[in-house]
């Protein structure tokens, strides 16, 4: 009998896989984690889906051929705000395909699963989900280590004329060659006190929505130019 894993995860996204089973992808304490459920699909007719995104889920599997096998799994919690809410869920589930590129399968690092679970709190609480997907995204890059540069230029340190230069690592001033989206002192705050404040006073702060559709775009444009796509 294979050895037996337990863990606790949230699930990020499911596929279907061969006729009736599923794969689910969990970020655990300990890293990614892809399960496959034989025979879920069949059973999730009479029992219901416990695997599906937004759970957070126990689970116990073993391995074989390379593969982790699911053996049982049972539902934890639920997002019930986040799920009820279309614009809440859209949010949660673009922001979490982060999460798959980010982080790897078997990390030491437990972070990006403690702030995962902290932000989807604080968005089932009523985080506006602007906030939720540029603040988060943001603590998750310096988690992975990619985090952008936001100190000013990312050669000189200036403040001054700053655009974006995502292939750079973050902020480059136009005197040091910077040519992309400019980033006004505003836009710049903005992305600062997102990227460090508490989640206490990130829920109270009121920050133009046109500064957090600029940084939706930015980090956008960091992600095809850090991660390929
Ligand atoms: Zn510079």
């Amino acid at each position: 009998m294979a050895e037996l894993a337990r863990d606790r995860g949230i699930v990020l996204r499911t596929q279907d896989h061969a006729e009736t089973d599923r794969i689910a992808v969990l970020l655990t304490p300990r890293g990614r984690l892809d399960v496959l459920a034989k025979g879920a699909r069949r059973l999730e007719r009479s029992t219901g889906a416990v695997l599906d995104p937004l759970h957070v889920v126990d689970v116990i599997h073993y391995r074989r051929r390379g593969l982790h096998l699911l053996k049982e799994a049972s539902l934890v919690r639920t997002f019930p705000e986040v799920r009820g809410s279309l614009e809440r869920a859209t949010a949660a589930l673009k922001t979490l395909r982060w999460v798959v590129d980010l982080v790897p399968t078997g990390a030491p690092d437990d972070r990006p699963y403690a702030l995962t679970l902290e932000f989807l709190t604080a968005l089932d609480e009523g985080l506006p989900p602007p906030v939720f997907t540029v603040a988060y995204t943001l603590r998750l890059l310096s988690a992975a280590g990619l985090g952008p540069h936001l100190a000013g230029c990312v050669r000189c340190a200036g403040t001054e004329l700053l655009t974006w230069g995502p292939e750079r690592g973050g902020l480059l001033c136009a005197r040091c060659g910077g040519r992309g989206a400019p980033v006004s002192a505003r836009l710049w705050r903005s992305l600062d006190a997102l990227a460090r404040l508490p989640l206490p006073a990130l829920a109270r702060l009121r920050l133009p929505d046109e500064d957090l559709m600029a940084g939706i775009a930015l980090l956008h444009q960091f992600r095809v130019a850090q991660l390929g796509r």
